[in-house]
């Protein structure tokens, strides 16, 4: 039976891109034999097999293949400094002179929590070394807090690999016991926090949905969920794991709206492995290890010697709140180019996100709730991503992107000429 269009498009890039990188495919293989599907960070993975880096600099990529890319994946938002940036590698090397991991408290973890807790107001912090571990912990102290057992997510919200609610509930999902939110969905999910109220400990969300597709929470649907929570002692989350970096103080800053914790992580680490939970003094200090039934809170690297010197020098020296605003908005200047050409070729694809962080998807449609994209053609998503790296350009399959600082203007308007190329290459199959 004949292809349709798209499975034949893709089929053949698919073909370019293997022909292209003999190395990598073999790598691949050796990899598939130690690791499940060679693999061992699921979002990695690519079909027919993954890209893999040799080495980095700057706002570029070269694979064991040696074609170089500009890189607009920016680590999935972690990699804001860009590739090894001087500063950040000289900090990191007067860390490891210092010694690494003194099995102690130090300086560091004092000087990076100020710092985290003044920029995104919070009255008190804990770190961790991942996101995930940071929104395990904030939904751990949630519960604890109120003596209730139930949480909140969205449905399609994504707070790491063990509190993953795209599609139903992941399997390998903590066993919270969860009412689902509709995000944007102002009276549904009303409803459903006055429903569980007595039950519900925490409703966690991220201002605008990041892997999630670029979806920003309403104003309307953020106001409503302070009130109610506020109301019946629920306590409300924002994950800024990703959205913190869209304005100096972070998305609930730029929103004026408090939740009563926060979780970070991805860039505040300067690149290295980081995570944090932090916000109302009260519920933080349910950890203070000095007051009778304190809560455990674990973690070998949790204060790790590299993440906190090489974060402070990061947020202190290179993601200034200047640096911040510059970064955000030359993202909004390429979202709104992106659109444009969008318009002006009639296909259906559109530009998502805020700031910094974009997502370009296969429709032409209004994307206000992640069921506007959840149907939208995965092979289109493929097809532009594996054409983009044909012409030199890596985003994330899902059309995720997260500019670095060493993302120029240039790099923006050679995006837009690729994405171009591809709209005209691949016309029959958009519009
Ligand atoms: N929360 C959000 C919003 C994220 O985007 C991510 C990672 O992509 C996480 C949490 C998990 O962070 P980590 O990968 O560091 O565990």
């Amino acid at each position: 039976m004949a292809l349709d269009p798209v499975e034949s498009a893709l089929e053949e890039a698919k073909s370019v891109f293997a022909a292209k990188r003999p190395k990598t495919r073999e790598m691949h293989a050796r990899a598939a034999e130690v690791m499940p599907g060679g693999n061992t960070r699921t979002v990695l993975f690519t079909a027919p097999f993954p890209l893999r880096v040799e080495r980095a600099e700057g706002a570029s990529v070269t694979d064991i293949d040696g074609n170089i890319y500009l890189d607009l994946l920016g680590e999935y938002s972690a990699g804001i400094y860009g590739h090894s940036h001087p500063r950040i590698l000289e900090a990191a090397r007067a860390a490891l002179d210092n010694g690494l991991n003194f099995g102690a408290h130090h300086e560091g973890e004092v000087k990076l929590a100020e710092v985290v807790t003044e920029r995104f107001n919070l009255d008190m912090v804990r770190f961790t070394n991942s996101g995930t571990e940071a929104n395990m912990m904030a939904l751990a102290a949630a519960r604890c807090f109120t003596g209730r057992s139930k949480i909140m997510p969205m449905e399609g919200g994504y707070h790491g690999g063990t509190l993953y609610f795209s599609h139903g509930a992941s399997p390998v999902n903590a066993p919270f016991d969860c009412v689902m939110g509709q995000y944007n969905d102002v009276e549904t999910t009303r409803a459903l926090i006055a429903q569980h109220a007595d039950d519900l400990a925490a409703v966690i969300l991220e201002p605008m949905l990041g892997g999630g597709g670029g979806i920003s929470a309403s104003r309307a649907f953020l106001d409503m969920l302070r009130a109610e929570t506020k109301a019946r002692g629920i306590v409300l989350i924002f994950d800024e794991v990703m959205t913190s970096r869209l304005h100096p103080g972070g998305l609930s800053a730029k929103l004026g709206i408090e939740p009563d914790l926060k979780t970070l992580g991805k860039y505040v680490g300067g690149g290295m492995s980081f995570g944090a939970f932090g916000g109302q003094r009260e519920i933080m200090a349910l950890f203070d290890p000095t007051s009778p039934n304190a809560l455990p809170h674990a973690g070998t690297f949790n204060n790790n010697t590299l993440t906190m010197r090489v974060g402070h020098v990061a947020m202190t020296e290179i993601f200034t709140p200047e640096a911040c605003v510059d970064l955000n908005a030359r993202g909004d200047r390429l979202r709104e180019k992106l659109n444009d050409l969008f318009m002006r070729y009639q296909v259906k694809m559109k530009a998502a996100g805020q700031g910094s962080m974009i997502v370009i998807h296969p429709t032409a449609a209004d994307i206000t709730a992640p069921k506007d994209v959840e149907h939208t053609d995965k092979r289109l998503r493929q097809l532009l991503f594996l054409d983009l790296l044909e012409q030199g350009i890596y985003v994330a399959e899902r059309g995720f992107m997260a500019l670095s600082l060493k993302v120029t203007d240039a790099d923006c308007d050679r995006l837009v000429s690729a994405v171009e190329d591809y709209i005209t290459k691949r016309r029959e199959l958009l519009v």
